[in-house]
């Protein structure tokens, strides 16, 4: 055989649609101010952290983890208040239950409907999966109404297309709002597909769809723990009709959330509260620096329900890039889509982050 070289082999072998994908890209943040990935900025207390290093001490890693570990089920629905005749299935966190919901669905042709601009891994798990993809777009030009659902489209998209699945984030990501609340039901009432909606940014916050579970036969909340304090454990869950989720287990690779991330958050889970609380804090600083970002002429920042806000200013590769130089990451959603154009994302910190975040935006808008 002639020598063949590696790259032309996985180009001659791997799915077209594989080869013309971008990983999704994740920049290096050592040293810097980390604002670009919603998480918690709060470590664990102190106290909390002996409690587990304790019971990791005893941990049994040289076993497989517990398939279908009841105790942590049981603080889940505990913590989120889920209804007793609804279930709970768990991911290694939630992008491997975007995954596992297109595989379940992908029959030949079916599609994978989604609005845009939202979250990214909902276009790209449907073309890992091969699975047509349709993103209806959010409205534009709307002054106040900006990035909210444009109902009659989404309908008339559904009316058309028939997709298995529909994902919405609730609130979405990157623009931060939460849709209106009827506009969801009404999608969730007119699809003949399943409806997952999206909660990763549940603990930040107004509504939720948990306790409408049982009114929608195809409606599934998904969650994350990523955002409450635990992004590094990955641990995500769908919650639903037992009926869904019997079928759904079927394809969840059998020890997907190993004995470390089990134990840790079920240690987290019992104090729930603690997290809440960081959550609330959080949530009072979104408040703050949605305030202080709207005081820049040059800037123009977008309601949020999540811990990040969205916000628009001229030059905003520039503008990331001045920020980096002084030290903070922050997401810069330029050139990503469309809608996004001069768009900038940033989590929400600890408050010195927040206002170290400011003081380097106000100096990059000055003399830059
Ligand atoms: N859904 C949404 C809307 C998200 O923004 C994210 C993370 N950015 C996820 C799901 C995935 O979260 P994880 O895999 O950490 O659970």
């Amino acid at each position: 055989m002639p020598p063949v070289s590696a790259i032309s082999l996985a180009h001659s072998l791997l799915r077209r649609e594989i080869l013309d994908l971008h990983a999704y890209h994740v920049p290096g943040s050592a040293g810097y101010i980390k604002l670009d990935a919603m998480e918690n900025p709060y470590p664990v207390p102190q106290q909390l952290r002996d409690e587990i290093a304790a019971a990791v001490a005893q941990a049994a890693i040289n076993r497989y983890p517990d398939p279908d570990p009841a105790a942590l089920k049981e603080k889940i629905r505990g913590a989120i208040g889920l209804p007793r005749e609804m279930g709970v299935l768990l991911g290694n966190g939630s992008d491997e239950l975007i995954q596992l919901l297109a595989m379940a669905v992908n029959k030949p042709g079916a599609t994978l409907l989604s609005v845009e601009p939202s979250f990214v891994m909902y276009k790209m798990i449907a073309t890992f999966t091969g699975m047509r993809y349709v993103g209806v777009p959010l409205l534009t030009n709307s002054g106040a109404a900006d990035f909210s659902l444009d109902l009659s489209a989404t309908l008339a998209a559904i009316r058309r297309e028939q997709p298995a699945l529909v994902f919405l984030a609730y609130p979405n990501n990157p623009t931060g709002n939460l849709f209106s609340t009827d506009a969801v039901a009404q999608i969730i009432a007119a699809s003949p597909g399943l409806v997952v909606v999206d909660e990763a940014y549940y603990a930040f916050a107004s509504d939720s769809f948990i306790p409408r579970l049982a009114d929608y036969p195809n409606l599934l909340v998904m969650r994350t723990f990523s955002k409450l304090g635990m992004a590094g454990l990955r641990l995500g869950f769908l919650a639903g009709s037992t009926a869904w989720l019997e079928q759904l287990e079927k394809l969840r690779l059998p020890y997907n959330v190993g004995v470390l991330p089990q134990l840790v958050a079920e240690k987290l889970l019992e104090h729930h509260d603690v997290l809440l609380l960081q959550a609330e804090q959080i949530k009072q600083d979104r408040a703050k620096l949605y305030r202080q970002l709207g005081e820049i002429a040059a800037v123009r920042v977008y309601p949020s329900e999540a811990n990040f806000l969205l916000f628009r200013a001229a030059n905003a590769t520039a503008v990331f890039d001045g920020l980096k130089r002084r030290g903070v990451l922050i997401k810069n959603l330029n050139g990503g889509h469309p809608m996004l154009s001069d768009c900038l994302r940033v989590t929400v910190g600890t408050p010195d982050e927040n206002e170290r975040f400011m003081t380097a935006l106000q100096e990059i808008l000055r003399y830059e």
